[in-house]
């Protein structure tokens, strides 16, 4: 651990919503001694107003306010100061592409699920994505003050439904009512709630695991693989820990894992000017990064964006010029929002695994690579495949050019995915989540000028193909009328259902249907 990157940990949380993310986030931040917030942490009645707050900022002016990134930093024995940087995923009813983009951006992640319910849809889709890239996972299996599952349930949930080898690091002793603390696996200790909240205040002692849960915890780990780091960097096994988020249990133990056991700053895929596959090293001296997401200014009539910047290797300096690949023109990067920051002094730098905030007009797109010589480019950075799909029906018929304008630009800033079908006129929009509509349809009206009302597809979803011309000509023959153009021109099918995608794939072998498209 001697590399000059190894004190970063850029991670995300994944999880299902009311698992308890914001709650789990809040405590790390707490435990971890934030040093700065970028953005806040929502709590739970400010939620609702955030969002409102949020909807109507949003209608009036077709922008997005969300917070992005956290970081906080820790002494730990023997590894010295560890600086965190915590990525949000947006969940809830503002998920979107970008929530998956995120984790391209990410070294590993945070698995949270419910003691009582284990794994829900959107951990699921979240995990897939993970596991594409495989970021490694460490799993936080919370609420276990409350009554939850039989703990080997859970493991053998988590192992069934991902596939995964899971390894427990902690154990719950009792849960609910009967919830007498937290058993660490490795060092035989146990944490224990104390006054009459039950949270855990710091009290740990090596007293035996009670009579009547001996016996449970001692069967209970037979069966599950020891802890292999190897097996974890590489995303083939998840240690679990269990706790308690509210109640502020195995908190402490989860940021130390971090802190030990997740990677730090990995290389990243890309490609030359040759187009020869390699890797940039966090080690390398030249600066590079890449843009995982684009969030618009407030002011409408501002064109502002904040492109967020992952930085893949180097020391970024403030003022640095890079190139970006999208536009090909060198840029100063005078006022680089830096998220790490103790103090504005030191701010002026920032090293591999860190996110850097620049403010620009538009020039920066989704999926570009910054460097200083310009001759690498990042891979690995796909779009996903939409999740609701939607015709655009314009009010005013003669705006059509405006329409395609817009639409061109929001995809390629990655607010919608857009879909020109090979029949027909009128063209279909994709998103990942609902509110994304809605930003689409503000913007429309704010930023081009253009009012436009959405309507039903006869389609569920969208994916990619790819084969052999001949092969492409014979499908196209048979499904012209679910044949579209996404904005690079490239091929398109067009499902009324997923199980049409597995049908038209069993009935196409020499063509592949993919959720997701590289850049
Ligand atoms: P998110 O939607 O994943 O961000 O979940 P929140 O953090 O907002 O939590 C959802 C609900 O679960 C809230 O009412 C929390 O107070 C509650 N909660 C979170 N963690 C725990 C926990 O460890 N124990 C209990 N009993 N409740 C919890």
């Amino acid at each position: 651990m001697t590399e000059p990157t190894s004190n970063r940990r850029t991670f995300a949380i994944i999880s299902h919503p009311d698992a308890g993310k914001t709650t789990l986030t809040e405590k790390l931040l707490l435990n971890g001694g934030a040093i700065h917030l970028a953005g806040q942490v929502k709590a739970r009645g400010a939620a609702r107003r955030a969002r409102s707050d949020w909807m109507k900022i949003e209608q009036q002016r077709g922008i997005s306010v969300t917070s992005s990134v956290m970081t906080f930093a820790r002494e730990f024995d023997g590894l010295g100061e560890i600086t965190f940087n915590l990525l949000d995923t947006p969940g809830h009813e503002d998920f979107s592409e970008d929530t998956y983009r995120t984790l391209t951006a990410v070294d590993s992640a945070i698995m949270v699920i419910d003691a009582a319910k284990g794994i829900e849809p959107q951990t699921r889709k979240l995990f897939e994505v993970c596991r594409m890239r495989n970021v490694p996972i460490i799993t936080f299996v919370n609420k276990v003050d409350r009554e939850g599952r039989p703990v080997y349930e859970i493991l053998d949930e988590v192992a069934d439904a991902l596939a995964l080898d899971v390894s427990p690091q902690s154990w719950p002793v009792g849960m609910g009512g009967l919830f007498e603390g937290i058993l660490d696996l490795a060092s035989g200790r146990i944490s224990r709630p104390e006054g009459d909240s039950r949270e855990f205040l710091g009290k740990v002692d090596y007293e035996p695991v009670p009579a009547e849960f001996a016996e449970e915890i001692e069967l209970g780990q037979m069966g599950y693989p020891e802890f292999d780091l190897e097996a974890y960097r590489h995303g083939d096994l998840t240690p679990v820990f269990f706790g308690s988020a509210l109640k502020n249990f195995g908190v402490a133990e989860l940021i130390e894992a971090i802190a030990r056991l997740a990677p730090p700053p990995r290389p990243q895929p890309s490609s030359n000017t040759l187009g020869e596959a390699g890797v940039i090293e966090p080690t390398d001296k030249e600066v590079t990064g890449f843009i995982f997401k684009v969030q618009a200014n407030m002011d409408p009539m501002h064109r502002d964006r904040i492109a967020f910047m992952r930085l893949v290797s180097g020391t970024f300096k403030r003022g640095m010029k890079l190139t970006p690949s999208g536009s090909g023109k060198p840029m100063a990067v005078h006022s680089p929002i830096l998220f790490f920051a103790q103090d504005r002094e030191i701010a002026d730098e920032a090293m591999p695994g860190d996110i850097i905030g620049i403010p620009n007009h538009g020039t920066l797109r989704v999926g570009d690579t910054l460097s200083e010589a310009n001759k690498v480019r990042f891979t690995g950075l796909p779009n996903f495949a939409p999740e609701i799909l939607r015709r655009v029906q314009l009010k005013d018929p003669t705006k059509t050019k405006q329409l395609r304008k817009a639409l061109d630009d929001l995809s390629e800033e990655g607010v919608i995915q857009v879909f020109y079908p090979e029949i027909g006129s009128q063209w279909i929009v994709g998103v990942v989540g609902q509110l994304q509509l809605e930003v689409l349809i503000s913007r429309l009206e704010a930023e081009y000028k253009v009012a436009a009302v959405l309507e039903g597809a006869p389609f569920d979803t969208a994916r990619w193909i790819k084969g052999s011309d001949a092969a492409l000509r014979d499908f196209a023959e048979f499904n012209k009328s679910n044949l579209a153009k996404d904005r690079d021109g490239d091929p398109v099918f067009m499902a009324r259902s997923v199980w049409d995608v597995s049908y038209q794939q069993e009935r196409n072998p020499e063509l592949t249907f993919s959720a997701t498209k590289e850049r």
